[in-house]
């Protein structure tokens, strides 16, 4: 979803191809109106919330609280903000987070039913919600309070039928609220033993989000980039910037299917993470205007509608037909105001011609040294010298629009303009171009210009956009990930972004919610370039892939890892491990055409790579069964199922290709459910193996592995496995992730509980 969804490109490369060539360098903007047709809806639908909100029943009575939550929040973007409707999805939401032991959440959602006018003959039951809730969080005053309301209330209306569940329900409320005032729950020991390490942090005072341990460089080969200025250790943080704009992915999503209701009811990245923050979201908090966007709390929701929602909340649709990169690109011009992209804009169309020439950026400082570059004459430097996360900063990233190819620019250019007609149509100019606090902006009008044409300052904002959207083809700028390599968000870092792609880095990058850190992976001695790498690792690509996946953004990597497979002609480890072998033999087979032969020559075994191809697609189908087995509860089959793809695996694929780790790790993951830690720990051995082989034994990957292993190992008493495990995982983890990470968090517990067994139990094991 990064680009415009196919249909939109499809009409726009047709179009482009229909237009002569005097037209096509003027970029007729007014043919869009028709192009516009097809968009997903964002707007509230009533009758979408009362068929989310049905479903949730049901599930509820079903006792699967968990997919109940997913759909009255789902009802609760669709209804009104201010009915009734409203409040009795909070209300049943509610219900839902008592059952699944949320409380504080479930009380943030009884106020939000209680404030969007919940009825009022219903009111007694949430209350006695309200007071389970106070009960369980050993707020025992608050809860006899409710309990004294709801008493009185039920005595003045006198024995109603509706009341008697109420009232049975009340008197075991203040049965346990005795019970808990006579024996008082020992208050919440604080959380000891775990002494968090200080981390060494001293900010650059030249580069904001930056150690100063490194220093800001340019010249022509490398452009900026950063260089250590002391020596540095494994897991030193280099960088921790927030993002200057970011927006959530709206996730992959299947095609609906045939005889599926118009309701999808499925969670996807824009149920399951706050549109502003990226927290996870538990209860999620509805825009007043659209059903696309959720947030965390009432305060996100109240911030990202003053800074950029209040303009985008109409273009919704729009903005999910034309792709994530043009939506940064709106976020970004929103966020940095009229003034200073109208300032850099114009900059740019003065002496530096960084736009028309994006070599400018990279040359000698005496040329591009101007308003827009600083004192020390590095582009996006303020005056001061220093680089800051700023917009200026951002602006100077490469837009790289000579080697763009003309339909690209195109498709750019139409979405771009087409943000901007939509801006002009709905009246929101003026919240854009305006300055006044949000306060005194009056309400969108709808525009008097009729015309087709652009007012000069959106023809500004067009352009600032357009640069924007051109600078995110560019990889090492744009994704966020989670844990997997999962893209979450499309984000600009423009201190992170200094930092140049090598495919064997010496730097680790995390992200938690908009922030960005990266660390040193490896000793980096004063004067060595600090690089990361952009997604191509040397571990997972042969050069090959590597070089074309990096030439799509015009780059060609000359890092160590690329000059020694180019020049030596080694075949990359990744080639020889994750290959087929011969069925006969068991040796690997070779060959780059159809047909592969086995590499033992007194076998001579071929085989064609279609049908060796075809096998490996078959199994990873029956592995996918396998899991949705265990989903289901089904483990004991999910076993056989994996037990039997490992043995026709093992016919045709080599013993360390990568999906026979998968396999494992599989196969561990089921005896974990089922409590049979050791059977779940050798399994895991075996993919861990796999794991380093390919990774290698200090990477992420390893190291969430050997995580997975510490819980097992845990789990099943293995004390001093266990522990020698956890060093391993805390060992390799903080270097990546530092120590204020989950998982570090989560070890150290662990093994602060190890530490705390008695003796005789140590000794046993
Ligand atoms: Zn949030
Ligand atoms: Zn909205
Ligand atoms: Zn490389
Ligand atoms: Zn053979």
């Amino acid at each position: 979803m990064a680009l415009p969804v196919a249909e939109w490109r499809g009409r726009t490369a047709r179009r482009w191809a229909a237009l002569d060539s005097a037209l096509r360098e003027r970029l007729a903007a007014a043919s869009l109106h028709d192009a516009l047709c097809h968009r997903a809806a964002t707007d509230k639908k009533p009758e979408a919330a009362s068929w989310y909100r049905e479903q949730g029943n049901r599930e509820f009575k079903r006792g699967q609280y968990q997919a109940a939550l997913r759909l009255y929040s789902k009802a609760a973007s669709h209804e009104l903000p201010g009915s009734p409707e409203l409040s009795v999805c909070f209300a049943n939401r509610s219900a839902t987070l008592l059952h699944l032991g949320h409380f504080e959440v479930c009380l943030e959602d009884i106020a939000r039913a209680e404030s969007h006018g919940y009825p009022d003959r219903l009111l007694p039951k949430v209350l006695l919600r309200k007071a389970e809730c106070l009960l369980c969080l050993g707020k025992l005053q608050d809860a006899q309070d409710i309990l004294r309301v709801l008493e009185s209330k039920f005595a003045l209306d006198g024995v109603m039928s509706t009341h008697l569940t109420r009232l049975k329900k009340l008197s075991q409320l203040k049965v346990k609220l005795v019970e808990k005032e006579r024996h008082p729950e020992p208050a919440q020991e604080a959380r000891g033993g775990i002494q968090e390490e200080p981390e060494i942090w001293q900010e650059n005072n030249r580069i904001s989000g930056a150690s100063s341990s490194l220093s800001l460089g340019f010249d022509a080969e490398r452009g900026r980039h950063l260089v250590a200025s002391q020596d540095i250790v494994p897991g030193q943080s280099l960088v921790k910037e927030e993002a200057f704009v970011s927006v959530l992915c709206p996730g992959e999503c299947l095609p609906l299917q045939a005889g599926d209701t118009a309701w999808d009811t499925r969670a996807t990245n824009v149920d399951l993470y706050c549109h502003r923050c990226l927290r996870q979201l538990l209860a999620s908090v509805p825009c007043q205007g659209c059903s696309y966007a959720k947030y965390c709390s009432q305060d996100c929701a109240a911030l990202a509608w003053q800074q950029y929602h209040r303009t985008e909340c109409s273009l919704g649709a729009l903005l999910l037909t034309l792709g994530v990169f043009c939506h940064v690109a709106l976020r970004t011009v929103l966020l940095a105001g009229f003034a200073e992209v109208s300032r850099l804009v114009a900059w740019s169309h003065g002496g530096d011609k960084s736009l028309q020439c994006p070599e400018a950026s990279c040359k000698p400082l005496s040329e591009a040294a101007d308003a827009g570059a600083g004192s020390r004459g590095v582009p996006g430097c303020d005056s001061s010298g220093q680089y800051q996360s700023s917009y200026q900063a951002l602006f100077h990233l490469l837009p790289h629009t000579e080697q763009h190819s003309p339909e690209h620019k195109f498709l750019c250019t139409l979405s771009v303009v087409a943000i901007c007609k939509q801006l002009q149509a709905a009246g929101l100019e003026a919240a854009v171009l305006s300055q006044e606090s949000p306060q005194q902006r009056s309400k969108p009008k709808p525009c008097e210009n009729t015309s087709d044409e652009l007012s000069p300052e959106l023809k500004t904002v067009a352009e600032a956009m357009l640069r924007h959207v051109l600078q995110l083809q560019w990889p090492g700028d744009g994704a966020v990930v989670d844990k997997k390599p999962v893209r979450l968000a499309t984000a600009f870092f423009p201190v992170l972004s200094l930092l140049n792609h090598s495919c064997c880095p010496n730097t680790s990058v995390s992200f938690s919610g908009t922030a960005a850190t990266v660390r040193a992976s490896q000793p980096i001695s004063s004067g060595q370039e600090v690089l990361h790498c952009y997604g191509p690792h040397w571990c997972r690509m042969r050069v090959a892939e590597r070089q074309q996946l990096l030439s799509q953004y015009f780059f060609e990597c000359r890092c160590p890892a690329c000059l020694e497979e180019l020049e030596s002609g080694v075949k990359s480890k990744v080639t020889t491990r994750n290959s087929f072998c011969c069925p006969k033999c068991q040796a690997q087979m070779q060959g780059e055409e159809d047909t592969l032969c086995c590499s033992n020559e007194a076998c001579a075994t071929s085989a064609s790579r279609d049908q060796l191809s075809g096998r490996l697609q078959d199994l990873q189908q029956q592995i996918k069964k396998a899991l949705g087995m265990l989903r289901v509860g089904k483990a004991d089959q999910a076993i056989k199922m994996l037990l039997k793809c490992q043995v026709d695996a093992g016919t045709f694929l080599s013993p360390e290709h990568l999906l026979m780790g998968e396999m494992e790790d599989h196969l561990a993951q089921v005896y974990a459910t089922l409590g049979k830690w050791q059977e779940a720990a050798r399994h895991l051995k075996k993919s861990i193996e796999i794991v380093e082989m390919h990774h290698g034994p200090s990477s992420v990957e390893t190291g969430h592995e050997l995580f997975k292993l510490a819980q097992i190992l845990f789990n099943g008493f293995a004390v001093s496995e266990a522990l020698s495990t956890i060093q391993r995982a805390e060992g390799i983890l903080s270097v990546h992730f530092g120590p204020q990470n989950a998982q570090i968090q989560e070890l150290q517990e662990m093994k602060a509980c190890l530490s705390e067994l008695p003796r005789n139990i140590l000794q046993r094991t």
